[in-house]
């Protein structure tokens, strides 16, 4: 895939980010879209996804999430969705995290996946039911 510009790949990630904290339901948590254009822990190879990383506070009902630009400049804007839904998961498990740990664990990397493809069919079935 051809690479997009920086300024249409941000309007992507900010079109889902926008639609998807609305009809979550996240819109009552205070958040912010941040941007990096040399996130040198990215590896395309073994970790396409770290393409996004969110910073939940579920004591707080806060988040940040940070968007890797470059490797998003490359992918299809339907992972980029995937991407922003799997990321606002995070959000609604970061409550379990165990107290005083930053990381998540493997369990709530696929709880957090899960719920993403569930959504996310949800969402597609619905657009199907409505337009036939
Ligand atoms: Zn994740």
């Amino acid at each position: 895939m051809k690479k997009r510009s920086v300024k249409k790949t941000k309007k992507i990630v900010e079109k889902y980010m926008f639609w998807w904290t609305r009809w979550l339901g996240l819109r009552w948590h205070n958040f912010s879209i941040c941007y990096d254009n040399n996130w040198k822990e990215f590896d395309k190879k073994t970790d396409q996804r770290s393409g996004m990383r969110i910073y939940p506070d579920w004591r707080y009902m806060m988040f940040e999430i940070w968007v890797n630009l470059p490797p998003l400049r490359e992918l299809s804007e339907e992972t980029i969705e995937h991407m922003v839904v799997h990321e606002c998961m995070h959000v609604f498990l970061n409550e379990l995290r165990i107290e005083g740990s930053e990381q998540h664990n493997n369990h709530e990397e696929r709880v957090a996946t899960m719920l993403e493809n569930a959504f996310l069919y949800v969402r597609d079935q619905v657009k199907e039911e409505c337009a036939g």
